[in-house]
């Protein structure tokens, strides 16, 4: 299980962390010791901190060794440990000097991420490990607590070791990080499914407990999910191992909705002979937005059944006139849209729905497509993605043109294929203008196309 664990300087979180991974006996990642010990190599160099690009080359050459255990993160810099250098105050302040440089930033985040993958299991704690580093984290915290409570808990550790410390400069100081870590990190800092808490009136024994509770509740539901699946989904085309897992490590999801998909999941593996491909690229948690072709009003249903985890979908006002059919959509979490004009509280509840951790299925091209074949996108609607900074999921219906043509009453028995093509990553959509991500998602349709007609052409 991977667990990261974000916040302010001063929260507590170093330590709670350290705690947790010591009970969990898992390995614990303090990544701002690493940000600290380029800083301190650069001080020590004389490099001015305003120089990035003598900044970067002070990052590529520093050999830096980590050794998080239960009480202190010993650290080597180049075989010299570091561990207590790190910690001055003059470093403190050179640390935000190198925690804006990007490049610096790619290559800690490669760093850690390669970590992550070596030992598997981990406490990562810093500011960006749930939303940029680690996005498919198990479990993720955001540690806070108020400024004049960090500051005296920094005045007293510094005391109780012998320091002659001062609380306003303390103060001072974590005021100014505050401001630094806030321009940088605003918008990223939170990721939207962290469990927040609040440690001002908690000691650190509370702080431990409440995560040991969460870790131990995150446990039993994927426990419990295990259970519910242990039989492999019968549509699913890719029986990897991979995707078994996937399906255990996606979140619960309501017995009445469990039970609707599961009847159109029959409908279509019997009446269209329907196949799903590669649903372990819908990530397992968090937002996102599956960018689907639209050939038929089945899409929507197709859509659905092909993922593990609940769907969002957005509907014209028009169907909602119906009390009763309205209701039924908005259980499977339909919401309405005004067709024809900006409609504005439309895409507020996306947005919202995306930076809760939802998946939102959209139709980019607008409407159901006259040939069959894929229409240009409209790139507002993926804009949104980039503005509720989630990843895209482009997925591929194909099939359903042919079993649900425009202007028929009844569809009739046409294989469907299902095929969710290559995420785009929430980092990629974020660092993409929105013509890249028109182009790249239109691209990545079109193999998922190809995969599907192959398939076709061994079994038609
Ligand atoms: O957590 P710590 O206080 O040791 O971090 C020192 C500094 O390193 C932070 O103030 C922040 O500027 C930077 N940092 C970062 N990203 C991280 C961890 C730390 O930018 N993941």
């Amino acid at each position: 299980m991977i667990i990261t664990i974000d916040g302010p300087a001063g929260s507590g979180k170093s330590t709670a962390a350290r705690k947790l991974a010591a009970k969990l006996g898992v390995a614990y990642l303090d990544t701002g010791a690493m940000y600290r010990t380029i800083a301190f190599s650069a001080i020590e160099q004389g490099v001015h901190l305003k120089d990035e690009k003598a900044l970067v080359e002070v990052a590529r050459k520093a050999d830096i060794s980590l050794d998080c255990g239960p009480t202190h993160t010993r650290v080597t810099l180049n075989g010299h440990d570091v561990s207590e250098a790190i910690r001055s105050m003059a470093v403190n302040q050179a640390t935000s000097y190198v925690a804006r440089i990007q490049s610096i930033r790619d290559l800690l985040v490669e760093k850690q991420r390669e970590i992550g993958r070596r030992l598997g299991s981990l406490v990562s704690e810093g500011r960006d490990q749930g939303s940029v580093v680690f996005p498919d984290a198990e479990l993720k915290f955001f540690v806070e607590a108020a400024i004049e409570k960090r500051a005296m808990r920094r005045y007293q550790e510094l005391s109780a070791d012998g320091e002659e410390a001062s609380y306003e400069l303390i103060l001072e100081n974590l005021q100014e990080r505050d401001g630094n870590d806030r321009r940088q990190w605003a918008p990223l800092l939170e990721p939207a499914t962290a469990i927040h808490i609040d440690t001002t009136n908690m000691s650190i024994h509370e702080v431990v407990e409440r995560l040991l509770e969460e870790v131990q509740k995150r446990r039993t539901a994927i426990r419990r999910s295990a259970r519910l699946r242990r039989w492999p989904n019968p549509l699913t085309h890719d029986r990897s191992p991979i995707t078994m897992k996937f399906q255990q490590d996606c979140e619960q999801i309501r017995l009445g909705y469990r039970i609707a998909r599961a009847a159109c999941r029959i409908a279509f593996g019997t009446y269209f002979r329907c196949r799903i491909l590669h649903a372990d690229r819908v990530p397992t948690t968090g937002g996102a937005l599956l960018a689907a072709n639209h050939q038929s009003f089945l899409d929507p249903i197709a859509g659905g059944i092909g993922l593990w985890r609940e769907c969002s979908y957005i509907a014209r006002d028009t169907l909602f006139a119906n009390p009763y059919f309205g209701r039924m959509i908005r259980y499977v979490n339909a919401f309405p849209v005004k067709r024809g004009e900006a409609d504005i509280t439309a895409v507020k509840e996306l947005l919202r729905r995306l930076r809760d951790g939802k998946v939102v299925m959209i139709f980019p091209e607008g409407t159901r497509s006259h040939s069959g074949e894929i229409s240009p996108l409209n790139p507002n609607s993926l804009e949104i993605a980039k503005r509720a900074r989630v990843p895209i999921v482009p997925l591929l219906i194909d099939g359903t043109f042919r079993a649900f043509p425009r202007g028929k009453i009844l569809p009739r028995p046409y294989r469907v294929h299902i095929v969710h093509g290559r995420t785009m990553t929430r980092e990629e959509v974020a660092a993409s203008s929105t013509e890249a991500i028109v182009e790249s998602v239109t691209r990545r349709l079109f193999e998922a196309q190809a995969e599907s007609r192959e398939i076709r052409m061994r079994r038609p």
